[in-house]
C-alpha cells in the first residue's frame, strides 16, 4: 500500500498528528519535500514533539523513516533535532532513518540570503520563514547546488563548494554585508554533515527494494497545497512542490503510483505569512478562534491568521491533490461557537463564483459567508460517531458534501487517539 498524506489548505492542518496515528500501519514513513520551515506537532504517549525536518513517523518504534530526495536539509537544524529527541529518549539511528543522496543541503549562505532579501524587500516581503528554503530551490535548479551525497566525497567537496560560492558572492554582493566564505562553509558542511555519513542513502534503491518486498510506505508532505509552487497561491508559496503527485518523485520512486491519498482538512481555516486568504477574519472574532485553536506557527512562532472553513479554496485543495479521502481536524476547537462561520462563495468585481481564482482575481476576491449552528458541546473525548451531537455531525456532512470527498477520520484533539472513525 502506498499512501500519500497531504494537506488540503495553507499547510498546519495536522498532517504530523495524522502521519503519527497511521504510522502504526506502515513500514516505511517518507518526508519527500521541503525543509525545516515545516512545523509538524505530534502529541503521544512518548511527549510532545515538534518536527522540522524529521518525519512524523520517527516515533514509531520499528517503522523506517526516509528523508527523500525532494528535501533541502539544513544539517545545523538536524542535528538539533536529533539531539532534541535524543534527550526524549528517542534514538534517531542508521537503521531507522535514511537520508536520500539527492536530498540538496540547505547552506548558511542560504539562510543569510533569504533574511536579506526580505528586508529588502521590506513591506512587499513574501512572509518567509527566513530558513533558506527559497534560496536553496533556487540554487537547484539554476544547478548550483550540493547535495547529501556530496559529503561522502571530501576531494570533490571543496571543488564544488568553492565553485558555488564564487558564483554565488557575484549575487549576495548586491547587498549589503552579503559576502561569504569558502572555507567558513567547509567547516561548517564537516561539523555538521559527518554526524549523517552513515545516513545517506540511495532511497530509489531502497524503496523500490521495500515496495518489491510488499512493505507498506507512507509518503508525508509537508504545508498545503495552496503553498504548492505550481498550483498555490504564487508567490505566497513555498518553492516546491506540496501537491501528491509529487510525492512518489521527491521520495525517489517516481515510477510508483499512489494507492491513496488522505488529504488533510482543517474545520476552519488558517494561514501563517503573507498572502491572498478570503476567509480572513479580523478582531475579536479572529482572537477568539485563534486562541481557541492555539494558532501560532509551529516552526515560527508567529500568530496565525485565522478564517472560517474556506469551501472554494478547500474544494479546489481536493482537487488538485487527487484526495481520495479526507481526514477533518480540529473540530473541536468550533465547540465555542453558537453559529460556525463558512466562506461558501468568493465575489469576485461583483460575481459570485464557487471557483478558486489565481492570480489578481484572487487578490481582489471577497468571502460570502453564511452561518451553520453550532454544536456548543465539548466533543474531545468523541471516540465513536454515534457519541457526536447531531449538529457536528451536520457540519462534517456539510462540508464532504461541499468538497466532494469522503471524510473518513475527525480528528477531535491533538493526541494520538483524540479521533473518531468515520463509517
Ligand atoms: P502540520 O504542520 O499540518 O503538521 O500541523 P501543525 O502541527 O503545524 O498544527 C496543528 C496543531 O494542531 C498542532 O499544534 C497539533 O498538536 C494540533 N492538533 C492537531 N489535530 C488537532 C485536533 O483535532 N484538535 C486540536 N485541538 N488540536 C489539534
Ligand atoms: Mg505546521
Amino acid at each position: 500500500m502506498l499512501t500519500a498524506v497531504v494537506g488540503i489548505n495553507w499547510g498546519d492542518e495536522g498532517k504530523g498528528r495524522m502521519v503519527d496515528l497511521l504510522s502504526d500501519k506502515y513500514d516505511v514513513i517518507c518526508r519527500y519535500q521541503g525543509g525545516n520551515n515545516a512545523g509538524h506537532t505530534v502529541v503521544n504517549d512518548r511527549g510532545k514533539f515538534i518536527l522540522n525536518l524529521l518525519p512524523s513517523g520517527i516515533l514509531r518504534e520499528g517503522a523506517v523513516n526516509v528523508m527523500g530526495g525532494g528535501m533541502v536539509i539544513d544539517i545545523e537544524h538536524l542535528c538539533g533535532e536529533v539531539k532534541a529527541l535524543k534527550e526524549k529518549g528517542i534514538d534517531i539511528k542508521p537503521d531507522n532513518l535514511k537520508i536520500s543522496d539527492k536530498a540538496f543541503i540547505c547552506m548558511p549562505y542560504h539562510k543569510k540570503q533569504d533574511i536579506l532579501e526580505e528586508e529588502r524587500l521590506a513591506d512587499k516581503k513574501y512572509g518567509s520563514t527566513r530558513r533558506g528554503i527559497a534560496p536553496v530551490y533556487g540554487d537547484k535548479y539554476m544547478k548550483k547546488g550540493l547535495r547529501m551525497g556530496d559529503l561522502l566525497d571530501s576531494q570533490t567537496l571543496k571543488q564544488k563548494l568553492t565553485d558555488i560560492i564564487e558564483w554565488k558572492n557575484i549575487t549576495l554582493n548586491g547587498y549589503p554585508s552579503g559576502r561569504v566564505n569558502a572555507d567558513d562553509v567547509l567547516h561548517w558542511l564537516d561539523e555538521f554533515g559527518k554526524t549523517f555519513l552513515p545516513f545517506i542513502t540511495d532511497t530509489t534503491e531502497y524503496l523500490n527494494t521495500a515496495v518489491k518486498a510488499k512493505k507498506d510506505v507512507l509518503f508525508e508532505a509537508q504545508l498545503g497545497a495552496l503553498r504548492d509552487i505550481d498550483y498555490g497561491i504564487y508567490p505566497y508559496t513555498t518553492s516546491s512542490h506540496t501537491i501528491a503527485a509529487y510525492a512518489t518523485a521527491g521520495a525517489g520512486v517516481p515510477g510508483m503510483k499512489l494507492d491513496s491519498v488522505i488529504g488533510i482538512m482543517k474545520a476552519y481555516s488558517s494561514c501563517v505569512g503573507e498572502g491572498p486568504f478570503t476567509a480572513e477574519m479580523s478582531g475579536d472574532e479572529a482572537s477568539a478562534l485563534r486562541e481557541a485553536g492555539a494558532e501560532y506557527g509551529a516552526a515560527t512562532g508567529r500568530p496565525r491568521r485565522v478564517g472560517g472553513f474556506d469551501i472554494p479554496a478547500s474544494r479546489y485543495g481536493v482537487q488538485v491533490q487527487g484526495a481520495s479521502e479526507i481526514a477533518l481536524t480540529k473540530l473541536d476547537v468550533l465547540s465555542y461557537l453558537d453559529k460556525i462561520p463558512v466562506c461558501t462563495a468568493y465575489e469576485v468585481d461583483g460575481i459570485k463564483t464557487g471557483r478558486f481564482p489565481s492570480g489578481s482575481a484572487l487578490m481582489r476576491a471577497k468571502p460570502v459567508i453564511e452561518y451553520l449552528d453550532g454544536f456548543k458541546t465539548d466533543i474531545s473525548k468523541c471516540r465513536n460517531v454515534k457519541d457526536l451531537p447531531e449538529k457536528a455531525i451536520k457540519y462534517i456532512k456539510y462540508i464532504e458534501d461541499a468538497v466532494s470527498c469522503r471524510i473518513t477520520y475527525v480528528s477531535v484533539g491533538a493526541e494520538r487517539d483524540d479521533y473518531v472513525q468515520m463509517n
